[in-house]
């Protein structure tokens, strides 16, 4: 194929504009397609021959859709040129999660239950990016309904780390974060219940935010445990990150708990100035368990915004240690009820072979379902079940308010606080199969957010000896995206470039 641009061979135009536009963050190859210096098939030309060279190695998605997305393409190119379309992302080639609704695209949640499910409506959120004019690549791969720490519960295949393909992505949006890292989409969506954009984001050296609850509309996201479910961006740096945000947020009638908010102006955040915030290390945070060389990397972070004029102190964040329990036990009680709706009879699959009704759900769930969904709705039962429901389910959301207060209580001293996304840089694919307790128990830093409703991103601050990214958590309080978007991209300008966000 030749454009009038293309100088020689269709092989050749595809790397070279690959190469010209991969270096492009999504609001520089939106401003670029605005200026009409690229157009839209050209910018999906070039993801899709970077798809068609990694994602065999990677599998970031679960599925992809070359032919809709060109499709769509058309249309909003017609839209961008008579002016009836503007705005960042018009054009800019983005990546759903695949526990996001999309109507005429499957939607598995990575679970065999799922396998062939075709939702008729689509979430708000990515109904909101595509009213901006991006164009859905495809879908991508993470742990089976969320629940995981490393897209490998995916019923479809492991994700690899692009950094170190004998590494896992993180999770659960781990096939998302990667997708972004290796340049296989420009920008993507995740869902963040217990830190599913921010680990993964932090695994992958790229930048993931979880809102403040109720910012983005749940409406189409599969449930997991409603209460914390966010839905949040992934992408190259804290820009493109503000930019998906302004564009996904926003009140939505179909979704309760959505917020009326009037402060959406994300991006009018992004200013270089930390001079007097105040930021709070949490001392629990760099306690036993951290790996040193991620505590070296956040620390030098803090001593950054430090020398940038931010004051910074450590403090006692109380009941961290409760969280994790606390976070499982609310987490898996309300997937147990969530997840009831899958019984083969409405949507999905269903056992080939059964006797009755009790043994079709029987069959269909033990069948559909992987190993840790499995655990999770034997859990939730457990813990709402009328002789432990005091015990635990009932003592979690004690502790829940409790966390809550804990943090209403830093917030009355500090802006933001700031410590690390994970206590270890990405783990070998297998490792952490093996050992769930510890799998659960590297969320420690992740979950008190989602406990208490909380805005938090995570940014890339260093890298390991083994070249794998080191991420940085803040987090701030409710409503404060303005301050913590600010905090990140001054931290990201001092920072500077970090090398190879876009594996090549
Ligand atoms: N790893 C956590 C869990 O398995 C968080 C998952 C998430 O945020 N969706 O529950």
């Amino acid at each position: 194929m030749k454009t009038d641009t293309a100088p020689g061979s269709g092989a050749v135009f595809f790397k070279e504009k690959y190469l010209e536009l991969s270096g492009l963050t999504a609001a520089e190859l939106g401003r670029r397609i605005a200026a009409g210096d690229v157009k839209v098939r050209e910018a999906l030309d070039a993801v899709f021959a970077r798809i068609d060279a990694v994602e065999d190695q990677y599998h970031c998605y679960i599925t992809i859709d070359k032919e809709k997305a060109f499709a769509e393409a058309v249309g909003i190119q017609e839209r961008i040129d008579t002016g009836a379309l503007r705005g960042p992302l018009a054009g800019v080639p983005v990546a759903v999660k695949d526990n996001l609704c999309t109507a005429g695209r499957k939607t598995t949640c990575a679970s065999k239950i799922l396998h062939n499910f075709v939702p008729f409506y689509t979430a708000t959120a990515v109904e909101r990016l595509q009213a901006a004019g991006a164009v859905i690549l495809g879908k991508t791969n993470m742990d089976e309904f969320a629940m995981g720490s490393t897209t490998e519960t995916s019923a479809y295949g492991v994700t690899k780390n692009p950094w170190d393909v004998s590494c896992v992505p993180g999770g659960s949006s781990g096939g998302s974060a990667a997708a972004v890292a290796a340049g296989e989409c420009l920008c993507a969506l995740g869902s963040d219940t217990g830190g599913s954009i921010r680990q993964p984001a932090a695994h992958c050296g790229v930048v993931g935010i979880k809102p403040t609850y109720g910012t983005v509309s749940r409406y189409g996201l599969v449930a997991y445990a409603s209460s914390m479910d966010q839905v949040g961006p992934l992408a190259g740096d804290v820009t493109d990150a503000a930019t998906i945000l302004e564009v996904i947020s926003g009140y939505d009638e179909k979704d309760s708990t959505s917020l009326r908010r009037q402060d959406r102006q994300f991006t009018a955040a992004l200013r270089e100035d930390v001079k007097g915030i105040r930021i709070g290390i949490p001392k629990a945070y760099f306690g036993e368990g951290l790996d040193p060389e991620v505590a070296a990397a956040v620390r030098k972070a803090a001593e950054d915004l430090r020398a940038a004029g931010a004051v910074v102190e450590e403090f006692d964040l109380k009941y961290t240690e409760y969280a994790i329990p606390a976070y499982y036990t609310i987490a898996d009680a309300e997937a147990g009820s969530n997840l009831e709706r899958f019984d083969g009879i409405k949507y999905g699959y269903r056992a080939p072979e059964y006797t009755d009704l009790h043994d079709l759900y029987k069959k269909t769930r033990s069948e559909g379902f992987g190993t840790e969904v499995k655990r999770r709705i034997m859990l939730g039962a457990f813990v709402l079940s009328s002789g432990y429901y005091d015990a635990y389910y009932r003592k979690a959301l004690k502790v829940r308010a409790q966390i809550k207060k804990a943090f209403d209580e830093a917030f009355a001293k500090y802006d933001v606080l700031l410590g690390p996304v994970t206590p270890s840089t990405a783990p070998k694919l297998g490792e952490s199969l093996k050992d769930p307790l510890k799998m659960y128990l590297s969320d420690i830093y992740t979950v008190p957010a989602n406990l208490a409703g909380l805005p938090a991103i995570s940014l890339p601050c260093g890298k390991d000896r083994n070249g794998l990214p080191v991420g940085l958590q803040l987090t701030a309080d409710g409503f404060r995206e303005d301050i913590l978007l600010r905090t990140a991209y001054t931290y990201e300008k001092i920072r500077g470039g970090f090398e190879s966000q876009k594996i090549l």
